[in-house]
C-alpha cells in the first residue's frame, strides 16, 4: 500500500460524520483527491468519477495494479478526458427514460464483472461527443459494482451507414482505453459483427495496447451466441439481452 492509500486512511481517521454530513464528506475526499492531483475546479465532472469507491481503487495497489506514481498519471489522464467531454453524474442529455439516442448500458454486475451492453445497429444519434459522454456515465455505473466490466457489442440491425461515424468513434474509443481503462476491462465480447465491420475491427487491434486487443472475442456463429455470453452474463441478462 503506498502513499495515496495512506492519504485515504487518514482522511478514514477524521471523526465519524453524522448524517446530514455525509454530503460533506464526500465533498471533503473529493477535494482531498482534486488537491492530489492539482485539480483546481469543483466542477461536478470530477465528483460524479472520484468517488470513495473509486478512490479506494486507485488507492489500493492490489486492486488496481499499479505503483502510486502510475496511478496518479491514470487519474490524471481520466480527469483530462472527463473535462473533455463534460461527463457528470446528470449523464447524456440526449437521452431520457423513454427516449433512447443511443444504444449502451450498464446492464448491471454479471457472473463476475459488471456488464456494458452496447448494440451500434439501434444508435440513433452517432456524434462523438455525445456517443462519449453518454458511454463515461454508463462505465460510471459499471464502476458503482466491480472494479472491471465485460463490454458486448451486439451488430443486430448493423448497417453499412454505421461504418463512417463508428470508425470516428473507434479512434476516441481506443485512446481512451489506452489510457484510462487498460487494466478495467476484462474482455470485449463482439456477437457476429458483418463482414464489412472487420477493417474497423483491424483498425482498432492497430490502435489499442496489446493487453486490450487480446482480451477481443468474436463469436461468429448465432448459435453460440448464449452459450459463450452465460460465461459472463447472468441467465436473466441473456434474456434481456435478446429483447434489447
Ligand atoms: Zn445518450
Amino acid at each position: 500500500m503506498y502513499k495515496l492509500y495512506t492519504i485515504y486512511y487518514l482522511m478514514e481517521t477524521e471523526p465519524k460524520p453524522s448524517k446530514q454530513s455525509q454530503s460533506q464528506t464526500q465533498s471533503y475526499k473529493s477535494d482531498a483527491l482534486r488537491v492530489f492531483l492539482n485539480i483546481d475546479t469543483t466542477d461536478d465532472v470530477y465528483s460524479s468519477f472520484f468517488t470513495e469507491r473509486q478512490f479506494k481503487y486507485y488507492s489500493d495497489s492490489s486492486r488496481c495494479g499499479m505503483g502510486m506514481k502510475q496511478a496518479k498519471e491514470q487519474l490524471q489522464r481520466i480527469a483530462t478526458y472527463r473535462k473533455e467531454y463534460s461527463a457528470s453524474a446528470k449523464g447524456c442529455e440526449l437521452c431520457t427514460d423513454t427516449k433512447k439516442q443511443h444504444s449502451i448500458r450498464c446492464i448491471g454486475k454479471g457472473n463476475h464483472d459488471a456488464i456494458l451492453y452496447m448494440s451500434p445497429g439501434n444508435a440513433m444519434e452517432s456524434s462523438v461527443y455525445h456517443v462519449c459522454k453518454h458511454m463515461l456515465r454508463e462505465v460510471d455505473t459499471c464502476f458503482d459494482l466491480t472494479d472491471s466490466f465485460v463490454w458486448v457489442m451486439n451488430f443486430k440491425n448493423y448497417s453499412y451507414e454505421h461504418i463512417v461515424p463508428n470508425t470516428t468513434i473507434t479512434y476516441h474509443f481506443a485512446k481512451w482505453l489506452n489510457d484510462c481503462l487498460h487494466e478495467r476491462i476484462r474482455k470485449i465480447v463482439m456477437i457476429c459483427p458483418p463482414k464489412y465491420f472487420y477493417p474497423v475491427i483491424y483498425l482498432a487491434k492497430s490502435l489499442v495496447k496489446n493487453e486490450i486487443s487480446d482480451k477481443l472475442e468474436i463469436i461468429h456463429t448465432p448459435e453460440l451466441v448464449d452459450n459463450i455470453l452465460s460465461t459472463y452474463l447472468t441467465p436473466e441478462q441473456i434474456k434481456l439481452t435478446q429483447l434489447l
